[in-house]
């Protein structure tokens, strides 16, 4: 079945929903975007997506078309009109089309695209023995070069890393920041156990500040998880009791060997096996927002 794309204040058949060549979206990958689940019909935490996006937005200088309110709206109203029950909302803004040339001056008319679609997961057995995950050569991108809390559209260096991971049979791929210590993986935040503690790169570090790692890092200081942010580095991960990645595809998911080292005992972790359920049952609440303000 088509689906039906909401593009600029219209909602219209894929094969209707169309952007000019000269988008600097498609030219230099200029713009922002989310990625948001749909559970039982309810779009899943939009509040902090949408406020994730504005604020990489802003940060890019791109001043997106609609307000926040009006924003909300047209997701709910996407994801209605394509009947979604479960599924993934891809939320996008250009920059618009422009002259050939980096100058975002000569571009206008930001471009806003919602669509909602079938999700696909990774496989269940991932879930139940865990995943195997290589370090990637390629490096995160420098803070400096472009802010990682900025969910760009230039997602290359991910997907290179994302490559070496498929070369090595793994479905992703550690990456490391400038300094050679572990920032995340390509579309998911990591995070350790060590003695009971709880441990996933910052914001400084080089990770993206995923929606699902908030939520995780709610859910177990909410169950008195001691959770902390320092600086990890691969020996950390193999010396680690558990490991596991957060994503807003992924949920949780349990990761059992890096490199070839196997993490703990090689199977999902109890205090990993927790969270996923605290997380699945805060799903099935149906709330709205994240327990706490950020
Ligand atoms: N890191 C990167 C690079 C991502 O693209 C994503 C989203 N797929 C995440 C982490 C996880 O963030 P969220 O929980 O908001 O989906």
């Amino acid at each position: 079945m088509s689906a039906i794309i909401y593009i600029n204040g219209q909602l219209l058949p894929e094969a209707e929903a169309k952007i000019s060549v000269f988008d600097h979206g498609l030219l230099y990958g200029d713009g922002v975007f989310e990625g948001i689940r749909v559970y039982n019909s309810k779009v899943f935490l939009l509040k902090e997506h949408i406020e994730r996006l504005y604020e990489g937005a802003a940060a890019i200088r791109l001043e997106i078309p609609l307000s926040p309110e009006k924003m909300t709206i047209a997701v709910n109203e996407t994801v209605a009109a394509n009947h979604i029950d479960g599924g993934y909302v891809r939320l996008v803004v250009t920059r618009g089309a422009g002259a050939l040339g980096l100058d975002i001056s000569r571009t206008s008319h930001p471009q806003v695209i919602i669509i909602a679609a079938n999700i696909s997961l990774y496989p269940d057995d991932i879930y139940k023995n865990g995943m195997k995950l290589i370090t990637a050569k390629t490096i995160r991108n420098h803070p400096q070069a472009l802010n990682p809390r900025v969910k760009s559209l230039n997602y290359l260096n991910n997907i290179l890393a994302k490559i070496e991971g498929a070369d090595a049979g793994t479905v992703e791929a550690l990456m490391l920041n400038h300094e050679g210590n572990v920032a995340e993986c390509t579309g998911d935040n990591i995070f350790i156990v060590k003695d009971g503690v709880l441990k996933t790169p910052s914001g400084e570090a080089g990770a993206l500040m995923g929606i699902t790692r908030e939520a995780v890092i709610q859910l177990a200081r909410k169950a008195n998880i001691p959770v902390e942010e320092p600086t990890i580095t691969c020996n950390d991960i193999y010396a680690a009791d558990e490991c596991f990645l957060t994503g807003t595809a992924a949920e949780v998911v349990p990761v059992i060997c890096l490199d070839d080292k196997q993490i703990g005992n090689g199977k999902p972790g109890e205090m990993t096996q927790k969270l996923l359920k605290l997380f699945r049952e805060f799903i099935a609440t149906g709330e709205e927002t994240l327990l706490s303000p950020k």
